[in-house]
């Protein structure tokens, strides 16, 4: 397996021009434009390694393209299992912060700079030259190929990988997907719980507060409760690996969005905060909107004048992929071969679409072409030697996995 890495980087100039010409095409979600634009250039070049393609589309929005799901398919035998490998090709948009124009690449100090190029269109380049690598030397790999190049994952991804494995249009026996780099494999995500918390009061004229009761002060003083809370969250701890210890601990934000009073000499009628709860694998959303409430309860209890509505606004149950005996001992050889590292699993703070494939109870790997750390960021990059890397890894995946 040695030598695919040497191989890879013969062909390192073409892998970093497809890198950029992906790059180039801004795919800026919201809205979500040039969809269609982008599936045309990663048919092309789809079909130009001889995989088969067809095109999903999941809605036709007022603004913005067509969402456009592509997979491309190699089939290598009928009784065989698949492997399932999912980019999402949009993008978050940049800001004025840029050193250089987000959307010209530019290579400099063996990275590559680019919106997206982390977030994840070096890794599309890497998949696409994986597949060619293996064309090239005639290799039939064991087991059947499916790669879905998906929109919308900037925006929760209702649209992208979820809406195409809802509607049973992929299938995987494994998956791979956007996640770490380097020594680190994730293979599950945090839950996350976000509430917004309203309180009531009755308004006044500023001068006569009497006649009012302030919704503000409620607020803070079961802010100062909720708080106290997130405090006593940071003595748990997952027993499941991660990257750090601050990714080990369930989290809480509160006061994100805070909201209410109109003007200086009104007494606010209304004031509201909301919190953002992050779960580790051992906690479930319902325990923790439970400990939340009891917490506020105790407040209420304390000063009975408080009126407050807490509103679920989003909720998802953390995920952790099953393991089996195949993947991701598999996956970590391959690993060890190219890094000359041990693999270590462990969890992300935040969802990627992966977890649409752990729910089903697919062994599932996140692991994708970075170096940088910066998706979302100002001047975005990859380095090109984990772009090579991770090319050198899928290859050696797709060869050897049956
Ligand atoms: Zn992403």
């Amino acid at each position: 397996m040695d030598n695919s890495i040497r191989l890879v980087k013969k062909q390192q100039r073409e892998l970093i021009s497809l890198a950029s010409r992906l790059i180039e095409i801004p795919t800026v979600n919201p809205p979500g434009i040039n969809y269609e634009r982008m599936v045309d250039f990663i048919e092309a070049e789809c079909r130009d390694i001889g995989l088969k393609t067809t095109r999903y589309i999941a809605a036709r929005p007022a603004e913005g393209s067509a969402r456009i799901n592509l997979v491309a398919r190699w089939n290598t035998g009928r009784h065989r299992k698949t492997l399932h490998i999912n980019s999402h090709y949009d993008v978050v948009p940049a800001t004025e912060n840029w050193h250089t124009d987000p959307f010209i690449p530019v290579i400099k100090n063996g990275r590559l700079y680019g919106r997206g190029s982390e977030d994840m269109k070096a890794n599309i380049a890497a998949v696409l030259t994986a597949v060619r690598l293996l064309r090239q030397q005639d290799i039939m790999p064991g087991v059947n190929l499916e790669l879905s190049f998906t929109p919308d994952e900037e925006t929760g991804g209702a649209a992208g990988l979820e809406y195409l494995v809802k509607k049973k249009l992929v299938q995987a026996d494994y998956a791979l997907g956007e996640g770490y780099s380097g020594e680190f494999a994730a293979v599950g995500n945090k839950g996350m719980l976000w509430l917004e918390v309203d309180f009531q009061g009755k308004s006044a004229h500023g001068s006569q507060p009497s006649r009012g009761r302030n919704a503000f002060e409620g607020m803070n003083m079961a802010a100062a409760a909720v708080f106290g809370l997130a405090r006593r969250l940071n003595r748990k701890q997952t027993r499941f690996g991660v990257r750090s210890l601050e990714d080990a601990r369930p989290s809480l934000v509160c006061g994100g969005v805070v909201s209410g009073g109109h003007k200086v000499n009104i007494v606010p009628g209304r004031s509201s905060f909301s919190i953002d709860r992050r779960l580790i694998p051992e906690e479930t959303t319902a325990k923790a909107l439970c400990e939340i409430e009891q917490v506020l309860t105790a407040v209420r209890k304390r000063n009975p004048g408080i009126k407050y509505r807490v509103k679920v606004m989003a909720r998802e149950e953390a995920v952790v992929s099953s393991q089996d005996e195949v993947f991701y001992p598999l996956f970590s050889e391959c690993v060890r071969n190219v890094l000359k590292k041990k693999l270590k699993p462990a969890l992300m703070t935040g969802g990627t679409d992966l977890r649409h494939f752990i729910r089903m109870g697919i062994p599932s790997i996140g692991y994708s072409v970075g170096g940088g750390d910066r998706a979302h960021a100002d001047n975005e990059f990859v380095s090109i030697k984990s772009l090579i890397e991770t090319t050198a890894i899928f290859t050696d995946l797709i060869k050897s996995l049956n």
